[in-house]
């Protein structure tokens, strides 16, 4: 039996345990997926974790998405560029094991994207948030990428703290209707409207928004988020994160299994 999880805190939201586990059921593969909320991460905490169910592989998500960067041996070259890791696979020898970390929340992000941008004209994107899932977002949206239809996007990330940042950056006291209506595609990479706390939304000029606009959301739970219903109220398209957990789910089996 091989065991594989994911390292969080909260972990009450997330759906990859019956994602894998459906996917090995399926697929007959003889492993396990488990939930580990963790309300620390040290390197003994992940190192105990790691022996005690032998993983060969886990997920990382909010909050530690950038914390679990130095306790890692290596990391791939895309991860690094984001800043961010949401895949480590443990490669043991023995007794011993090396981490190597990855990110496939862009990849996953990449390809949920591409048939709802298909003939999209200026691309100017706003990010909300500047975490793991902000970066591997922008890192996406703002690559050039060898597909049909594929224009790197102009990106402004928006934060509840002005700083530094290899994206234009904005608070959300400098975002006004007239950035919102001229940015055509926003992203939630905040965990605002995530179950259990589904009264919350990010806090932007909605008035802004029209039917050329395009919502996504990366929170898949619920399946509409506040922000997301917003948008559908003024006629936006929306998108919730349910194609990138399995896209970026996918990905990750590849590089697990190896
Ligand atoms: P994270 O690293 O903790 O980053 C979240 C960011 O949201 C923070 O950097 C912060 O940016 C902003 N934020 C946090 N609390 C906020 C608040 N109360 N008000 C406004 N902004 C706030 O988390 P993450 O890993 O990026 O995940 C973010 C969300 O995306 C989660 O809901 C997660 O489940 C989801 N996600 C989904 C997928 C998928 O496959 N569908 C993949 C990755 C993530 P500032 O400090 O700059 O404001």
């Amino acid at each position: 039996m091989r065991h594989y999880g994911i390292i969080g805190n909260p972990l009450g939201h997330s759906w990859s345990a019956r994602l894998f586990n459906e996917r090995f059921e399926r697929k007959g593969i003889e492993a396990e997926y488990t939930l580990h909320p963790l309300t620390e991460l040290t390197k003994r905490t992940l190192d105990d974790l790691i022996r005690m169910h032998r993983l060969e592989g886990f997920n990382v998500t909010i909050p530690y998405k950038q914390t679990v960067i130095p306790l890692l041996d290596e990391v791939d070259e895309c991860a690094a560029r984001i800043g961010a890791v949401n895949v480590v696979k443990v490669d043991w020898t023995g007794d011993d094991y090396r981490l190597i970390g990855y990110n496939t929340d862009y990849i996953g992000f990449r390809e949920s994207l591409l048939p709802v941008v298909r003939g999209m004209g200026k691309r100017r994107a706003l990010v909300l948030g500047t975490g793991g899932a902000a970066r591997a977002v922008a890192y996406a949206l703002s690559t050039p990428w060898d597909a049909e239809d594929w224009t790197a996007w102009k990106v402004r990330m928006v934060s509840r703290q002005a700083g530094d940042s290899p994206y234009d950056r904005l608070t959300y006291n400098e975002l006004t209707e007239h950035i919102v209506r001229q940015s055509r595609f926003i992203v939630n990479c905040t965990p605002l409207g995530m179950y259990p706390e589904t009264d919350a939304c990010p806090v932007i000029p909605y008035e802004g928004i029209g039917c050329g606009h395009i919502l996504y959301d990366c929170i898949y739970n619920p399946e509409e988020t506040l922000f997301l219903r917003k948008g559908r109220e003024r006629g936006a398209t929306t998108l919730n994160g349910k194609e990138m957990l399995a896209l970026q789910a996918r990905a990750a089996w590849k590089i697990w299994d190896n």
